[in-house]
């Protein structure tokens, strides 16, 4: 017999799996997440760094972090499980009268919005971050209310909350194809069978071009390579040391027990799912950590990893109905912010797959909205 759903949510990352909780928690009806990997959280959010910050340039990236952040902070009492959310806060150091000039104006921005960002100077940069080398620098926008919230506690939470809610999880189960009538889902097929449904929920990540593809239709979501590099032991590193982000090089650094994690964002690397680590671009990262952190000569380099972004083109996320097909809904494109937003992108799906008010007015991450060029570019990415 074939089963059924309200909704199959594509992809158990923490995007899908956020926005599967809460649609549950809303009772929207059965809802199942369909996850191709043996275990759940392996794509891109396995990969990520555990960044999250509100110190964005467009309005609604900040206020998509912002309430986000509220979320994490309450994430306990939302789902009943706990999840580290180390409010360390998140530094940008600026190098340059131009950069300060884009993040004065953001801050502007960021603090009509009720976000608590200043703007520092070498000495206090260096009580917040001992090691960094601000000879080249002029000043650093700081908000403690940013920091690192740990990508495994977020996703057995979402799970188990959602399990709890009554969602159904089923790994290992790919989806092969939608099945589609008079231009409405009808239901996916996978390797286990079909699954029918009138809602299909792609939270594929950097895969859901190809998901929308399934159903003809197009999605500018795509995968690009991303690489992070971390360190041994360094005993300089202290528990409140906080993510850094090296405006002028791309270099961002934050504590990862028992040293550092280093990342780069190589903006030359062009769309595939290519995961393997280039040593080039190790070897990049490390150059540039060097001449931030003279220190870390000495260090032992631990591991070096390499994940994919979903990138989208105004690298802002896609949330909302498809137009041209009934009931296939996008949630994704976070473009190296999907762990941040999980919370809020989550609920905001949920709701408007309720058809309830929203928490926040995400029209501005419509999928229509390039069709329309509507677009609003964040450029404040790494
Ligand atoms: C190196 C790196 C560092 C990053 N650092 C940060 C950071 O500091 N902060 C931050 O907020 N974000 C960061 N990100 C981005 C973040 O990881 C992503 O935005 C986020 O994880 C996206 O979540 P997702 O659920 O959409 O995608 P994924 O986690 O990739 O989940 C999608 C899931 O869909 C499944 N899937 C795909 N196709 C199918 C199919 N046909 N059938 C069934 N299942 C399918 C996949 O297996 C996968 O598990 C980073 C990313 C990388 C690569």
């Amino acid at each position: 017999m074939t089963r059924t759903a309200d909704a199959v949510v594509v992809g158990g990352g923490i995007i899908g799996l956020a926005t599967a909780f809460y649609l549950a928690k809303l009772q929207y009806g059965k809802v199942v997440v369909v996850e191709k990997e043996m275990f759940l959280g392996t794509g891109s959010t396995g990969k990520c760094a555990g960044g999250v910050r509100a110190q964005f340039f467009t309005k609604i990236n900040i206020e998509m972090s912002m309430k986000s952040e509220e979320m994490l902070v309450n994430f306990e009492e939302d789902t009943g499980y706990p999840a580290v959310f180390d409010q360390v806060g998140y530094m940008f150091l600026l190098s340059d009268e131009t950069e300060l000039a884009q993040f004065t104006k953001a801050v502007e921005l960021q603090r009509s919005l009720g976000l608590k960002v200043d703007l520092i100077d070498p000495p206090e940069i260096n009580k917040i971050a001992p090691p960094v080398r601000t000879d080249d620098i002029i000043k650093a926008t700081f908000c403690d209310q940013d920091g690192l919230a740990d990508p495994n506690d977020m996703i057995q939470g979402y799970a188990s909350a959602a399990r709890n809610a009554g969602a159904e999880i089923i790994t290992e189960c790919e989806v092969t194809d939608l099945k589609l009538e008079g231009g409405e889902i009808r239901g996916v097929v996978t390797a286990d069978g079909e699954i029918g449904t009138p809602l299909v929920i792609n939270a594929a990540g950097p895969h859901a071009k190809l998901i929308a593809g399934m159903a003809g239709m197009e999605l500018p979501v795509e995968p690009i390579r991303r690489q992070i590099v971390t360190t041994g032991t360094l005993d300089y590193i202290g528990a409140t040391f906080p993510m850094v982000v090296d405006v002028k090089s791309g270099l961002y650094f934050h504590k990862e027990s028992p040293g550092l994690l280093l990342g780069w964002a190589d903006k030359s690397i062009k769309p595939s799912f290519d995961e393997s680590v280039d040593p080039e671009y190790t070897d990049t990262i490390i150059m540039k950590a060097l001449d931030r952190i003279p220190k870390l000569e000495t260090a032992e380099i631990a591991k070096s990893w390499a994940g994919l972004y979903e990138t989208t083109p105004d690298h802002h996320a896609i949330i909302g109905f498809i137009d041209g097909v009934g009931g296939l809904f996008s949630n994704t494109g976070y473009s190296g912010h999907g762990l941040m937003h999980a919370p809020a992108a989550g609920l905001v799906a949920a709701e408007m797959i309720c058809g309830r008010e929203t928490s926040i007015d995400a029209s501005p991450l419509s999928p229509d909205r390039f069709a329309k060029g509507q677009v609003i570019e964040e450029t404040n990415v790494i």
